[in-house]
């Protein structure tokens, strides 16, 4: 942890902090300023009132002559003084101690608090977004804000020890390639043309490269019109970097130090070496590739066991299975809605077993072989006292609704756990095949090819082309990714066609970046990994809404500002642009 000198708080109204009070400061004269947090009337001519700034609160016994309310804004000068013994409050930073005030000034009064202010009411999101400048003041938001500025600024440091400078790219530019709809902003000199807000600095971080920029570095917002939810927003910072003359190991590397050194500057320990896994490896043991690996409830791999099976539900190209150690006093009733979830997530249906004593417990125990019960207790390491559940179908469904239903059975909480970081490393460089059978890239089209698939791309197995695309995961949440880039014009275009891009769109949407990879374009490698989700996960939150100033609700809305607006008809007439009336 870096160790900066405490900076002097005083000012011209203040000589202290409320929070700041400890008992090495009684005998002295203090002026705080800060908010009402809570008044209570001790008899006719007594007042205590609780005075909050950022720092914290303090206790501030004042004499009765004087309208107060909470939110009103104070100057208060008076005597620290001990507070009586047995009124000392231990859950507080400055309980030991009280100002005895000699002058009150009220510099500004407040409404009634539109919600209470303490942190155990749960008050409506909407509401606390409408008025966001009084939700900022709770305690909580405070300390989201604080980490967060500590986490940027962690960032910053690290890259720059690391020889990273930051280079700045426009928010007005050519629509970018990341795969999601682009936020368009109509131009008024060229009516009927648009500026996209950049869905990230991909092309421009490259271009970088080119430039001679041989480590760059951005702390970029990034606006990406999608659906909205927990852990995403229209607009999100990222960390954004590029590399010249590096592989994945360097990114790793310079990513991995980056990360640690955010995390040990917020909970002050540095965590351990993060490791990696394959994305296979990943897929197959945790049926995701954003493992959550602060629990176990692993897939089983169990399509050999029931090879020969007569029965049909598990006549299927694979079968895998979970133990929930303990798991067989689960209700009839859960058994159920699991396998209602299950079927929603596209199973064909879900089985479970209660191990017994003395064998299985389940609907379908009669259709297995006494061979294949046996085996599959072995397989499963299963125990008396244990639930096994189990799915069979493709590949792909099978691991997509275990590694969904694992994460249902046993995921923590955000503030259990501790950090897992994890690598997951092999990506395949395209995930699917679209309608008319061009392969989707499962990064960006500037992904470069596993050296060894090279090969592939040409025998036309598209799907088993692994990429040089990494992604870096915390606690279950896909904090970004990356890859080593295509830096030559020509295996760019063989991508381009592949994606079915033909010369012309592949010239008319990024020539400018095959025309500057005519001019000596270094290899080069990037990552970038969304900061709103590492600090959420740093400050215990959630939801990422919680530690952002001013963030969307769920429906895109903000409810301060009342964005999204309509403009004057002037304006858009000045951009050439009229509005269709709404459709039905
Ligand atoms: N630009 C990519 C993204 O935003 C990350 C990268 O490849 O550097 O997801």
């Amino acid at each position: 942890m870096t160790d900066r000198p405490t900076p002097d708080y005083s000012t011209s109204m203040r000589t202290s902090r409320c929070g700041d009070l400890r008992a090495d400061d009684i005998g002295a004269t203090v002026t705080l300023c800060g908010w009402v947090d809570r008044v209570r009337e001790h008899g006719e001519h007594l007042v205590f009132v609780d005075l909050r700034d950022r720092s914290g609160m303090v206790q501030v016994v004042v004499d009765g002559g004087h309208e107060l309310r909470s939110e009103f804004v104070l100057q208060v000068t008076g005597e620290v003084r001990a507070r009586p013994e047995d009124t000392a409050n231990e859950s507080l930073a400055t309980g030991m101690v009280e100002v005895e005030a000699s002058e009150v000034a009220i510099l500004s009064r407040s409404e009634p608090s539109p919600f209470p202010m303490d942190e155990r009411t749960d008050v409506d999101e909407v509401l606390r977004l409408r008025h966001r400048y009084v939700d900022l003041r709770r305690s909580r938001m405070q300390r989201n804000l604080e980490v967060r500025a500590t986490v940027n600024s962690a960032i910053r440091g690290a890259m720059e020890e690391q020889g990273f400078i930051e280079v700045e790219t426009p928010m007005l530019v050519a629509s970018t390639p990341e795969g999601a709809r682009d936020f368009v902003v109509p131009s008024r000199k060229v009516p009927g043309s648009f500026y996209a807000l950049p869905q990230s600095p991909q092309l421009f971080k490259q271009l970088c490269m080119v430039g001679g920029v041989d480590r760059y570095y951005q702390i970029a917002r990034c606006l990406r019109d999608e659906d909205l939810r927990a852990d995403r927003q229209y607009e999100f910072m990222q960390l954004d970097a590029e590399a010249s003359f590096v592989g994945q190991e360097d990114v790793l590397a310079f990513i991995s130090h980056a990360v640690s050194a955010a995390a040990e500057e917020v909970t002050g320990e540095r965590p351990a070496d993060i490791p990696r896994m394959t994305w296979l490896e990943a897929q197959e043991r945790y049926g995701s590739d954003k493992p959550d690996t602060r629990f176990g409830l692993e897939l089983v791999e169990l399509t050999e066991v029931f090879a020969g099976t007569e029965f049909r539900a598990f006549q299927a190209p694979c079968v895998k299975g979970i133990r929930v150690p303990g798991g067989s006093d689960t209700s009839r009733n859960r058994l159920d809605d699991l396998t209602e979830q299950c079927k929603r997530w596209g199973a064909k249906g879900l089985v479970w077993m209660k191990v017994e004593a003395d064998g299985l417990n389940s609907p379908v125990a009669k259709f297995l072989s006494d061979d294949e019960q046996a085996a599959l207790r072995a397989a499963m390491a299963a125990e008396a006292g244990d639930l096994l559940f189990l799915v069979a179908d493709e590949r792909r469904q099978v691991r997509h609704v275990l590694g969904l239903l694992r994460l249902e059975l046993g995921r923590p909480p955000v503030t259990e756990g501790g950090l897992n970081f994890l690598w997951v490393v092999d990506f395949p460089l395209f995930e699917g095949l679209d309608e008319a059978g061009n392969p989707i890239p499962a990064h960006h089209p500037f992904t470069m090819p596993h050296e060894e698939d090279l090969e592939l791309l040409e025998s036309g197995d598209l799907l088993a082309v692994r990429s040089q695309a990494y992604d870096l995961v915390l606690n279950g949440w896909e904090l970004g990714s990356g890859s080593v880039r295509i830096h030559r014009a020509e295996v760019q275009q063989t991508i381009f066609t592949l994606l079915g891009i033909g010369p012309e769109e592949a010239q008319a949407k990024f020539g400018f970046l095959l025309d500057a990879f005519r001019y000596g374009a270094p290899p080069h490698a990037g990552f970038a990994f969304g900061m709103d989700r590492l600090i959420a996960v740093l400050a215990g939150e959630e939801n990422i809404r919680e530690v952002i100033a001013f963030p969307k609700t769920q429906s895109g809305a903000d409810p301060l500002t009342g964005a999204p607006t309509e403009v004057d008809g002037r304006h858009l007439e000045e951009l050439g642009l009229r509005v269709l009336p709404p459709k039905q």
